[in-house]
């Protein structure tokens, strides 16, 4: 079973995919697809949109609201155009959060928090090119499970609730006590589902990744000031003499790498 269900609210068609950003953000949790570091747990990490399936390899799919993850900037930086063609066609392809059972997938070890692929062509092939046991996630692994054990701390806090000796309560206050407690019990159970929901949505996001409404003010505002500098950068299409020189060195250095790496093939 999948954890992930996405929301049928999203646009069926949209000019650019960046427009479904916010769509990704609720629907992933606010967490990465990969690696499930949630927006708030990755302190300076930007969040991206990912492809699953390169944009490179089908253009049709660039805008496809299915093909696209919410995704921490490792974990796609990591991700870039893989799988290679070659790779797919071997069967090697990332795990995906809305068709993938994790649990068929991966496994984890709960002293050392390293998650173990259990199959090759997904499950280690995701956890070697993502690198899913880099540092900072074994250490965020290591925060959530503080945190699940103070949350059992406190189911079995309720537990010892329940399980009070009535006999040791006067008489007269026996059935109102018990009472009291159905209402509790009944309540608990829905209260742990809305904190679980909550948690997962509103607690794993975060807000400076939230669009600045005054976001298109601020441009132009930024704009105009250049302007009245008279600071305006260049269009693109009318390079400087210095851009152009710039391109010719990365011109020139990019033949001498591939020089150099078609030397190196041939001496491997
Ligand atoms: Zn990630």
């Amino acid at each position: 079973m999948s954890l992930l269900v996405r929301c049928r609210d999203y646009p069926t068609s949209v000019a650019h995919y960046g427009e479904y950003r916010e769509h990704l953000r609720r629907d992933f949790w606010f967490s990465c697809a990969y690696c499930t570091t949630a927006e708030v747990e990755a302190t300076g990490i930007g969040f991206e949109i990912d492809h699953y399936v390169p944009a490179s390899r089908d253009k049709s799919l660039l805008t496809c609201y299915k093909n696209l993850m919410w995704c921490c900037e490792h974990c796609n930086s990591a991700k870039r155009n893989h799988p290679t063609p070659k790779a797919s066609e071997a069967g090697f392809r990332f795990f995906n959060p809305e068709t993938d059972n994790f649990n068929e997938h991966f496994g984890s070890d709960i002293d050392s928090f390293r998650v173990t692929g259990l199959t090759r062509e997904v499950g280690e092939y995701t956890e070697r090119v993502l690198i899913l046991n880099r540092r900072p996630l074994l250490e965020i692994r290591q925060q959530r499970k503080r945190v699940a054990s103070a949350q059992r701390q406190i189911v079995e806090g309720f537990r010892a609730l329940q399980g009070m000796a009535l006999d040791t309560l006067p008489k007269e206050s026996r059935a109102r006590v018990l009472a009291k407690m159905a209402i509790l019990e009944a309540r608990a159970d829905r209260a742990q589902q809305e904190i679980v929901d909550f948690m997962l949505s509103e607690l794993n996001r975060s807000p400076l990744l939230d669009r600045d409404p005054n976001a298109g003010a601020i441009a132009r505002e930024r704009r105009d000031f250049l302007r009245s500098c008279d600071a305006i950068a260049p269009p693109e299409t009318s390079a400087s003499p210095r851009d152009e020189q710039q391109e010719g060195d990365r011109v020139k250095k990019r033949k001498a790498t591939e020089k150099g790496r078609r030397h190196w093939v041939r001496r491997g």
